[in-house]
C-alpha cells in the first residue's frame, strides 16, 4: 500500500492516454487513490524526490479496461448453443430456476477473470440487481443496472411496476463501496411492455439515474419489433405489444428510451442510417459486443457510422454464455479485426471511450491528474514498430496483463516487481 506521499509507479512504457503522448521510462504518481502526476519518470523523480518508486520492468502501464455492458452470472462450462438468438434465450430461460443456485459463484469468477484480463470497471446488468454483491466485492468500480421483468408482475400496472423496481433500486444503493453505483436496466423491447419503458425512462431522469437497455441485437427482435410474430413472440408467457411497424431504435425513440444517460447494447441488427441518426440525434450511448453477436448470428454493429455521427461507443463482453470471455482487451481486438481499427483507437474503445459512453470519463478511462489510478500493467514493451499500440492491445489481449489496480490499490499482481 502507498504511504502519505503516495507511489510513483513506473515501467519502461508509459500511455496514460490512447492518442496522447506515450513515455519512455514513465511514470505515474498515486496519493490517495488518484493520480497526481503523469510524465518521465526522471522528470517526476525530481518533482517529487521522498516518493518510492515501484518499477514494472520492461512492460507498458496503461489505463484500465472499462467494460461498457457485461452479466457476471454465468457460467462457462455450460453455455447454451450458439447460432440463433431465439432459440438461445429460450434454453437461458428454461434453465433459470437451475441457474439460480449458482449465479453468485459464477459472479465471482466472472468478476475475477476480468480483474485478471485488466478490467477496472464494469456497467453489469443483472436480475434485479442480483450480481451486485459480488461486483461491490471484486473491488472493481462499476455499476449494476437492476433488470425487471413485467411478466414477473402479473396483475400490475406499469405504474406499479415501475415502482417497484425503483424502490429495489433504492435498497441496493444503501452501504455500497465509494464508486459502485445502482440503476436501472429496461432489459429488452421483447420483454419490458412499452409504458413500463416509458416510466422507467422518465423515472430515471428524474432521479439522476442512469439507464441500461439491449437495443436492435437480434434479426427476431426487429421481426418482433416491426411485425410481432417470430421467435421472440410469447417469450415469458405474453408480450402482445409487438407489430408496431418500426424499427428498433424508432422503438425505443418512441416510448422515449433513448436520451443521454442510456447505454443501448449490441444494436447489431437492422440499424439503418436514419437509426444512427435518431441515436446521434437523442445522445444514447453504445455498447458493442461483436463476439456475442457473432455467437448468436446477430450481425454486425455500424460502429464506424456511429461513430462518425457523434455516438459514443464503448465495448462489452456480454456474459460467458455469449462470449468466450470477460477479457475486455480481447473483446476489443475482436472489434478491431472487424472493422479494421488500428490499435490506438483500439485501445481508446477499451479504455476513455467507454469510460465516455457511461459517463464517467471525468473518473476514469485515462490517467490523467485529478483521476482515479485505475490502471493495468502488460507485459510487453512495443518497439518502434507501424502499430505499437496494437503491439499492447495484442498482449494485454492473449492474457498479458501481470497487475491491475483500481483507485492506486492492486486487486491482482503476479509482477514480481
Ligand atoms: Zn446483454
Amino acid at each position: 500500500m502507498e504511504g502519505e506521499r503516495g507511489t510513483l509507479l513506473a515501467a519502461r512504457t508509459m500511455i496514460p492516454f490512447a492518442g496522447g503522448p506515450h513515455f519512455r521510462e514513465g511514470g505515474i504518481l498515486v496519493r490517495e487513490g488518484r493520480v497526481v502526476g503523469v510524465g518521465g519518470l526522471e522528470e517526476l523523480r525530481r518533482e517529487y524526490p521522498d516518493v518510492p518508486v515501484r518499477h514494472f520492468g520492461e512492460r507498458t502501464i496503461i489505463p484500465g479496461a472499462v467494460n461498457a455492458h457485461a452479466h457476471l452470472g454465468f457460467r462457462r462450462e455450460d453455455r447454451p448453443e450458439g447460432g440463433s438468438f431465439s432459440r438461445w434465450l429460450g434454453e437461458l430461460i428454461e434453465r433459470l430456476p437451475e441457474k439460480e443456485t449458482w449465479t453468485a459463484e459464477a459472479a465471482r469468477a466472472s468478476a475475477r477473470e476480468a480483474i485478471e484480463a485488466g478490467t477496472t470497471f464494469m456497467a453489469e446488468s443483472s436480475p434485479y440487481g442480483e450480481c451486485l454483491p459480488q461486483l461491490a466485492e471484486s473491488g472493481m468500480a462499476g455499476f449494476v443496472y437492476a433488470e425487471f421483468f413485467p411478466g414477473d408482475f402479473p396483475d400490475s400496472t406499469p405504474e406499479e411496476r415501475v415502482r417497484a423496481i425503483v424502490e429495489r433500486v433504492r435498497e441496493l444503493r444503501e452501504g455500497l463501496p465509494e464508486r459502485v453505483e445502482a440503476h436501472v436496466s429496461v432489459h429488452a423491447p421483447y420483454t419490458v411492455d412499452p409504458e413500463s419503458s416509458r416510466l422507467a425512462a422518465r423515472r430515471t431522469r428524474e432521479l439522476g439515474w442512469r439507464l441500461a437497455i439491449h437495443l436492435s441485437e437480434s434479426p427476431e427482435e426487429v421481426e418482433f419489433v416491426r411485425d410481432g410474430t417470430g421467435g421472440l413472440a410469447n417469450i415469458f408467457g405474453r408480450n402482445d405489444w409487438g407489430g408496431v411497424g418500426l424499427s428498433p431504435v424508432r422503438y425505443a425513440e418512441r416510448v422515449e428510451l433513448l436520451a443521454p444517460h442510456t447505454i443501448a447494447a449490441h444494436l447489431a441488427t437492422g440499424v439503418s442510417e436514419e437509426d444512427v441518426a435518431v441515436l446521434a440525434r437523442t445522445g444514447v450511448a453504445a455498447a458493442h459486443c461483436p463476439r456475442s453477436n457473432e455467437y448468436l448470428g446477430c450481425g454486425v454493429s455500424p460502429v464506424p457510422r456511429m461513430m462518425a455521427s457523434g455516438v459514443r461507443v464503448g465495448v462489452g463482453t456480454d456474459g460467458l454464455w455469449s462470449s468466450p470471455s470477460m477479457n475486455l482487451f480481447e473483446e476489443t481486438l475482436a472489434a478491431v479485426r472487424l472493422h479494421g481499427f488500428d490499435g490506438v483507437l483500439g485501445l481508446r474503445l477499451a479504455t476513455y471511450e467507454g469510460a465516455r459512453a457511461l459517463g464517467v470519463e471525468g473518473e476514469t478511462g485515462s490517467l490523467e491528474a485529478g483521476k482515479w489510478a485505475d490502471l493495468a500493467v502488460v507485459d510487453v514493451s512495443p518497439g518502434e514498430g507501424v502499430d505499437p499500440v496494437r503491439e499492447v492491445l495484442e498482449a494485454a489481449a492473449g492474457g498479458g496483463v501481470v497487475a491491475t489496480a483500481v483507485g492506486g490499490r492492486f486487486l491482482h499482481d503476479r509482477s514480481g516487481a
